[in-house]
């Protein structure tokens, strides 16, 4: 891997994408947050219609397709995705696609959801996830489907959006799950949400120029930023970021395409 040493907030030159680049910056020590015990597991209520066999066959493909934590591929398995899109595209919601969930947003495809999901456990190069989430920051709540699935895997979940119509739209689909510790709040994520920090994890559904210095800074020590960046010519690729007393590392994944990071509400 080649070195790299981001300033914060990080910006990143992405001329030859796939182009994955590690480095450490030094980071004055402090104190911060640890990870949280895992929550016992929510499995999502079932519903009469529910296409299961869809489901599973989605699961299927996302590890065949390389995504190997368990964990992951539970959560993936346990929440029905369907039930976030209108019910024109509930046919399609067990495809790897993403899906448009009203305002010019879409739901990330499954594949997506999985892969940077399996990143935020800690879970790169076949390495296995260290264990459960604790608190985690949710950017871009959009229909609310990453948070659930987040709500599988981590203690408590944050999840921020900058759009009141489908903040409501996921408070409306959250609402029959009764998930205790899922949090939706209506805000500018680009500022993080600092009430909840230090966050174990902090994963983002939209891209910046930059990752934000907010989101470093409420990040715990250990914990692992993973959200999609644009370079200069404006193409976006995964980012994962880990901080440590030792210091920070970004390392630059695979090109990815996320609807932009926005700043104010809506
Ligand atoms: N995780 C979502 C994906 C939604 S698409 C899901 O499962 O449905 C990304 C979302 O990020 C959009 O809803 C967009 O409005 C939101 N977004 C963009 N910039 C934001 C910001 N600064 N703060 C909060 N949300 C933002």
């Amino acid at each position: 891997m080649a070195t790299q040493r981001p300033g914060f907030p990080a910006r990143l030159d992405l001329g030859g994408l796939p182009r994955p680049a590690a480095g450490a910056v030094p980071r004055p020590a402090a104190t911060g947050g640890a990870n949280l015990p895992g929550a016992p597991l929510r499995p999502a209520p079932g519903v009469a219609r529910d296409p299961i066999p869809a489901r599973a066959r989605m699961v299927q493909q996302l590890a065949a397709g390389g995504v190997h934590d368990a964990e992951v591929l539970r959560a993936m398995g346990a929440v029905e995705r369907h039930r976030f899109v209108d019910e024109a595209l509930a046919r399609q919601a067990y495809e790897d696609t993403a899906l448009p969930i009203g305002l010019g947003q879409t739901i990330s495809k499954p594949s997506v959801v999985a892969r940077m999901i399996e990143l935020l456990r800690g879970g790169v190069q076949g390495q296995p996830a260290p264990g459960p989430l604790g608190r985690v920051l949710d950017i871009g709540t959009g229909c609310g489907y990453q948070a659930v699935v987040l709500a599988q895997l981590a203690t408590e979940v944050y999840s921020i959006e900058r759009l009141r119509a489908l903040h409501e739209k996921a408070r409306d689909n959250l609402r029959p799950l009764r998930l205790a510790n899922v949090h939706l709040i209506l805000g500018d994520g680009m500022a993080g949400f600092a009430k909840g920090a230090p966050y174990a994890g902090i994963i983002a559904a939209a891209g910046g120029e930059a990752v934000p210095e907010a989101w470093v800074d409420q990040l715990a020590w250990g914990g692992r930023i993973v959200a999609p960046v644009a370079g200069s010519g404006g193409r976006q690729a995964l980012v994962v970021i880990e901080k440590t007393r030792q210091g920070i590392t970004q390392a630059v994944l695979e090109a990815v395409h996320f609807v932009p990071l926005k700043s104010g509400l809506a």
